[in-house]
């Protein structure tokens, strides 16, 4: 492929908003271009790397059995309400509706488990024709809050998703295992470096749920991790082992003390000193919704911990949670922001509390009133028994649950996640298989995506240098590059297009520079767009000596034309 047939464009600047290194390089660099707000344009040169990535996870797949399919971008609002998920992701706003012109709601596919089931129900009737796992890679539209970070988080992107029907759960497992199996060698191959951590899997809740990450500063999740037990999690379900607190002691009877202005946990701690935070427990009001009502939850937590948002959704079982609103916390408490405590609240307002004070006596805490604390506040005794539920967000440095050894932090982006639904879809759906004994049941289902377009974001995030991207081998847009520096010369052109030729029957997916520009610009283009291997060819040309550079590290030798076949064969690893 000749480099002067295809659109190249880069830029001297990086666009306005462009915040880390990955988007900042690949708009430069000319491969994505905004179209509005999470919607991209992919050049020719994107769209190479797209399709060499997605090529992978097709082979991957295919050797594990699995069918590739293509559903509908544009669903009907039914099948979305027969699985009881169009009002969640309606009030979500993550959902693009349109109306046909007779009035019936649709949708654009913000994910597929509700096209898929109906599908399979209609193919598959016997437990003899499974297993069965279909996929397929398409763009996928969500609404989402933030699109930011380029093709990180789009609001059109590309996803394969697959879907695996079994007859039990035995079946579930094995289909799980072979797509993890699949996943390591897809990220395996196309050369990012990646940690695989335990998930949260929602309020459906199961064993099974895990994210593919790539390790970047830049990463939207947080991951804590053991070097000592391989103990891994996205900090949303995260545990560690309890840090110590002081033990209360024998309990005392309860007091009440004035505390103005004192409503912090670090301000109490000023305020009484022998009273660390360990021995407080702060309560913070939730606004919990749920898809017919909502209600004020008050969520006591040991003072010197926090409290994780996506394990309290899920110990209520809620669709989300927001920190409750100070004029709502006054309305409830009946004091002022600072003073809410488990003492005397209102019977409507729901009391949960940390398993750290489970059975803890003697604990600091508000008393819904301006300008005071309680001391020796003994749950159950002077207030109402919480219901008591893992809410703790787990810490870098605490012991990890397995070894005991410090957690420790990382950041990462979420490049694959699998999941083992069981029979939520197939339940709410109505879709089944007829089992051994001729009876109708649900089929066991999993989960599998893989995000098409932000795994080469997050390569590139891992692989960039001062001067531009260095993209692995089995992505790049083409493996080898040979660049004629002036074109207008003969011997240059003749060389060159020798050597092209001459890769090109080796195998190596090789393009021909042939544009007209200055050497200094075009060594510069090279060095932002990343090709692996590039091959020069200019001035020595006559004399049949050539500079061949290796872009991770810049590296540059000359060498004899004769040798470039084995350099480069060499360079890329094979
Ligand atoms: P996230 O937590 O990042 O929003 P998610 O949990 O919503 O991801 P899934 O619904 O499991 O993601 O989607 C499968 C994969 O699709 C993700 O692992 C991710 O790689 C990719 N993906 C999800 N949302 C986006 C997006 N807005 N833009 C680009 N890729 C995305
Ligand atoms: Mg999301």
């Amino acid at each position: 492929m000749r480099l002067s047939q295809i659109l190249i464009s880069t830029l001297r600047d990086d666009p306005a908003d462009a915040e880390i290194p990955s988007h900042r390089l690949l708009a430069r660099a000319g491969f994505v271009v905004k179209t509005a707000a999470g919607v991209y344009t992919y050049s020719p040169l994107m769209w190479r790397v797209v399709k060499k990535f997605a090529q992978i996870v097709r082979e991957e797949l295919d050797r594990e059995g699995a069918n590739e399919v293509m559903l509908p971008i544009i669903q009907p609002k039914e099948l979305w309400v027969s699985s009881g998920r169009w009002d969640r992701y309606v009030t979500d706003g993550i959902m693009f509706t349109l109306k046909d012109r007779k009035g019936s709601e649709m949708c654009l596919g913000p994910t597929h488990e509700e096209v898929m089931t109906a599908f399979v129900d209609a193919q598959v009737n016997s437990y003899k024709q499974m297993p069965v796992n279909c996929y397929q890679i398409q763009d996928k539209f969500r609404d989402e809050i933030r699109p930011r970070f380029g093709l990180m988080r789009g609001r059109e992107f590309l996803m394969m998703d697959a879907y695996s029907f079994d007859a039990d759960q035995a079946g579930l497992d094995v289909a799980y295992r072979k797509m993890r199996d699949a996943y390591c060698r897809i990220f395996d191959r196309c050369g990012v470096e990646y940690t695989v951590v335990q998930a949260d899997s929602g309020a459906i809740g199961g064993a099974g749920s895990e994210e593919f990450m790539v390790i970047a500063d830049s990463g939207e999740d947080a991951i804590l991790f053991c070097r000592a037990s391989g103990y891994a999690a996205n900090v949303e379900k995260a545990t560690s082992r309890l840090p110590d607190a002081p033990a209360g002691g024998d309990a005392r009877p309860m007091a009440k003390h004035a505390t103005p202005d004192v409503r912090t946990v670090a301000q109490l701690e000023a305020f009484f000193p022998d009273w660390p935070a360990g021995r407080m427990a702060k309560t913070v009001l939730y606004r919990a919704v749920w898809k017919d009502r909502e209600q004020l939850v008050a969520v006591m937590m040991r003072g010197d911990l926090e409290i994780n948002e996506v394990k309290l959704t899920n110990a209520l079982d809620a669709l989300a949670v927001e920190l409750a609103t100070d004029e709502r916390i006054e309305q409830a408490t009946g004091a002022a922001v600072g003073f809410a405590g488990p003492v005397g609240l209102g019977d409507d307002v729901r009391l949960l509390a940390d398993e750290s004070l489970r059975g803890r006596s003697n604990l600091l805490t508000g008393c819904n009133e301006t300008g005071f604390h309680c001391l020796d506040v003994n749950l159950g005794r002077d207030c109402r028994t919480p219901e008591f539920h893992d809410l703790r967000r787990a810490r870098a440095g605490e012991g990890c649950p397995v070894s005991g050894e410090p957690l420790e932090e990382a950041r990462g982006i979420e490049v694959g996640h699998i999941f083992k639904l069981g029979t939520k879809y197939s339940s709410a759906m109505g879709a089944t298989f007829m089992d051994q004994g001729g009876k109708p049941q649900p089929f066991v289902m999993g989960c599998y995506g893989i995000g098409v377009s932000r795994t080469p974001a997050a390569a590139v995030e891992q692989h960039h240098d001062e001067k531009g991207i260095v993209w692995p081998v089995a992505i790049a847009p083409f493996a080898c590059v040979v660049a004629m520096l002036d074109h207008k010369r003969n011997e240059q052109q003749e060389l060159a297009a020798r050597l092209y030729d001459e890769l090109r029957s080796a195998g190596v997916d090789v393009c021909l520079d042939d544009r007209a520009m200055s050497p200094g610009a075009k060594f510069k283009d090279h060095e932002l767009i990343g090709i692996p291997v590039q091959v020069f060819v200019g001035r020595k040309a006559g004399e049949g000596t050539v500079e061949l550079l290796v872009r991770r590290g810049l590296a540059k030798q000359e060498c004899a034309a004769g040798d470039v076949r084995a350099k480069v064969l060499a360079a890329l690893g094979g």
